[in-house]
């Protein structure tokens, strides 16, 4: 798959790889850090042996994910363009892990009508179920989408005014208060969204008896669709 990407886009797929490997060493660094942290603040003196097997699991998982960006390396260039100008502070820094939908809001791999869509395929097409707007992003749901309106006010607070991508990473990298805010963001919305889209999920699986209350339209609409 990274072959296939090298032949269509070779500067995309150079710079991917290279923030890959620098991004995966970073990843396991941070988490075994934190792990420890968390291990020794509970008493708990891990073995080399216990730190070489969290440090295999963390890769395997960091491996995974860059796996995933590889293979679909527009998502993967959006979220590299953004860390390599503050690459050295991204691997400096001394705060900030990175949790799993800390990490789907910066790629734009996760629970995003566009994502749904075009990557997932669980979709029928990419749009914003909070709002109704044509297409949900990553970056519709940090910096436009109404609903999470109140909670992009704290974002605002610490990052400013422009969310694009790139300025949202260097506050990341400069504070633990950027840091922090970005991660409650994603925590919080990410959350509700996937809450959302489970309710979706179990509707459509809901028995017909049940399915009926969806409305009319939804109902000639599903009278339409082959067996
Ligand atoms: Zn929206």
């Amino acid at each position: 798959m990274v072959r296939a990407v090298a032949a269509t886009a070779p500067c995309q797929a150079a710079s991917a790889v290279a923030g890959v490997r620098l991004d995966l060493e970073a990843r396991i660094l941070a988490s075994i850090f934190a792990w420890r942290k968390e291990a020794i603040a509970r008493d708990f003196w891990p073995a080399p042996q216990e730190i070489r097997a969290q440090r295999e699991e963390v890769r395997q998982e960091a491996v995974e994910w860059w796996s995933t960006r590889l293979e679909h390396p527009s998502a993967g260039v959006r979220t590299i363009e953004a860390i390599r100008p503050v690459l050295q502070q991204w691997l400096d820094r001394e705060h900030g892990v990175l949790t799993f939908r800390l990490v789907q809001i910066l790629s734009g791999h996760g629970c995003f009508g566009s994502y749904l869509y075009k990557i997932a395929r669980r979709e029928p097409t990419p749009v914003c179920h909070a709002c109704g707007a044509g297409e949900d992003t990553a970056q519709h749901t940090l910096a436009e989408c109404p609903t999470w309106e109140a909670e992009r006010q704290e974002v605002i607070a610490q990052v400013g005014p422009d969310l694009s991508l790139p300025v949202v990473v260097r506050a990341m990298v400069a504070s633990k208060e950027g840091w922090e805010a970005l991660l409650s963001f994603s925590e919080h919305v990410l959350n509700e969204k996937e809450a959302a889209e489970r309710e979706r999920e179990a509707q459509a699986e809901a028995p017909p008896m049940r399915r009926r209350r969806t409305g009319r339209r939804r109902a000639a609409h599903e009278r339409n669709l082959p067996p």
